[in-house]
């Protein structure tokens, strides 16, 4: 066991100890980098979680009471708190889920980025809007944004700083409070965030903490919330999906992606060559947007493929808590089973592996090696099927109508990414591609980044978004108050019901030449 010396037997205890549960159950939390257990997560049962609802409910009427300034004043304090103390979430979220230190601390920089970015935004967002009424002059009518009240949050294990965090930022701004679900592999790192919040200010209690297998408990998070942000897989946001609408309340599902790359003839294969590399392999392959399908022109597949499976080669992987690999562990022994599979299943099927394809002992118990295949058909899991593992595949094309028909071969629609020296041919191209996400010249992290952007999965991929305005917006509900200033509205006594409709159709006529309605 080589964990960090910020992980001390008191921080874990006052971590685990922030997770509602009364069950006495427990699931080890376990060091992925060497598979030994170094912690008992407790777990929460359905009454924990009403509990837990019934303690956010209390704090939050308080805290949605606030002035905007001043719960903006506590994100602002967390903001630096959490630049001081990233390393500590780096060495937690690393320990937790075997991910290499670069990728960790990046992770930690988005929810850095969408705090500053709501902490600006906000009072624009939330400001009332004054709208002529129904009568000129003599009426109006405002939306007013309240909070929605209480949000279930469940978030996956794959970036699950940034998908717990980042998501509940514009949810508390805007006044809720909030019952968080992490993954039981990835909830320490989680938990130690809200500690940075509970530091900067934020009256305890508004944000909950709930551990367990989803199916035990997200029924009771979905049943008890008043709108629910989740980011995981296809088949499970589908269930949760069904559950919302069941309880006639919002959600936002961000889900999972098979997406493709388009390499174009005039790409700069200097860039293109390492740009797919990260695309490919950032967090191991475990990133929603992350490419598993790459097409290049057939007159230039053969350079691509000869210097993009020497970088393949050339990656660092290590299981080590400095920034020295690029590539660390999968999160766990099931999730190298599975991409080994799909890897197995590729080959039986008569896919040829140009490099990698196989599982690192030596390294770590969950480690596999950056994999490229090609003659990948149809009947082969990966070809279909999310691998969510450093496993991708090169495909060549012969005009780019195959190459963009190829690209929306899929279910999937989160991300895709164009490579082309000339910008607005690559943008037509990447227009054409059914995603809710499309870079230029770069992998994914061009549009997740750009948090005034709403950005969310078409098809398959999700319902609803987050970032931009709409990423606050969905945390609220809209009150229209309308105010007459003067009784000019008849309630229809004595009317010559013959002048009236003359009258009323001039009056309407008038009114669009005016652009009133
Ligand atoms: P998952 O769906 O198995 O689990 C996600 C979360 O949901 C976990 O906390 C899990 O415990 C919980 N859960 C599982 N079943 C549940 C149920 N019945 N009710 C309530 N909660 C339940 O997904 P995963 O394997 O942890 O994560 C990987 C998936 O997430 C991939 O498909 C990936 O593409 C997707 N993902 C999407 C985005 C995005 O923004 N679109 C981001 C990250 C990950």
């Amino acid at each position: 066991m080589t964990l960090p010396a910020s992980i001390t037997p008191a921080l874990l205890e006052k971590l685990t100890g922030m997770v509602v549960s009364t069950s006495g159950r427990t699931v080890p939390v376990v060091e992925v980098y060497t598979g030994e257990s170094f912690v008992e997560l407790p777990q929460s049962s359905p009454e924990d979680v009403v509990t837990a609802y019934a303690e956010a409910r209390k704090s939050q009427a308080a805290w949605a009471s606030w002035s905007l300034k001043r719960r903006i004043e506590v994100m602002k304090r967390f903001h630096e708190l959490l630049l001081q103390r990233s390393l500590v979430v780096t060495d937690l979220m690393q320990a937790e889920t075997g991910k290499a230190r670069r990728m960790s601390f990046e992770e930690t920089c988005d929810v850095v980025m969408t705090t500053s970015h709501y902490i600006k935004a906000a009072p624009r967002i939330l400001k009332d809007r004054r709208h002529g009424g129904v009568v000129p002059l003599v009426s109006s009518s405002t939306e007013v944004r309240v909070p929605k009240g209480v949000v279930g949050l469940i978030s996956p294990w794959n970036f699950p700083f940034a998908t717990s965090l980042s998501d509940a930022m514009p949810a508390l701004i805007a006044g809720n409070g909030i019952v968080l679900k992490p993954d039981n592999k990835s909830t320490l790192n989680v938990a130690y965030g809200v500690t940075l919040l509970h530091e900067a200010g934020l009256p305890p209690g508004l944000v909950q903490i709930v551990c367990g297998e989803g199916p035990d408990i997200g029924p009771t998070i979905v049943e008890n919330a008043d709108y629910v942000m989740f980011t995981g897989s296809t088949a499970t946001g589908r269930v949760i999906g069904s559950l919302a609408g069941q309880n006639l309340i919002g959600c936002t599902l961000e889900l999972g992606g098979k997406n493709p790359l388009i390499v174009l003839e005039d790409a700069d294969l200097d860039e293109a060559i390492p740009g797919a590399i990260m695309a490919a392999f950032l967090n191991a392959g475990q990133a929603c947007m992350h490419i598993e399908r790459i097409y290049v022109p057939e007159s230039r597949r053969e350079e691509f493929t000869r210097r993009f499976v020497q970088a393949a080669q050339e990656i660092e992987l290590g299981a080590t808590y400095d920034f020295g690999p690029a590539m660390g562990s999968l999160v766990s022994v099931a999730q190298r089973e599975r991409v080994e599979s799909h890897v197995d299943d590729a080959i039986a099927k008569g896919a040829t592996v140009l490099t990698g394809g196989k599982a690192r002992p030596d390294l770590g118990p969950a480690f596999f090696e950056p994999t490229v295949l090609t003659d990948v058909t149809p009947d082969m899991i990966h070809a279909t099927t999310e691998t969510f593992g450093p496993v991708t595949t090169i495909y060549g094309y012969t005009s780019v109508d195959d190459a963009v028909a190829r690209a929306n071969d899929t279910d999937y629609g989160l991300n895709a990414s164009v490579w082309g020296k000339d910008l607005g041919r690559a943008e037509a191209v990447g227009r054409r591609v059914e995603a809710g996400n499309i870079n230029i010249n770069d992998g994914l992290a061009c549009s997740y980044a750009s948090k005034k952007s709403t950005s969310g999965g078409l098809k398959t991929s999700g319902v609803g978004s987050r970032h931009g305005d709409a990423g606050m917006l969905k945390y609220t509900d809209v009150q229209n108050v309308a105010v007459l200033k003067k009784q000019v509205l008849s309630n229809g006594e004595g009317t010559d019901w013959t002048k009236q409709v003359e009258k009323t159709v001039k009056g309407l006529r008038f009114m669009r030449k005016l652009g009133i309605r």
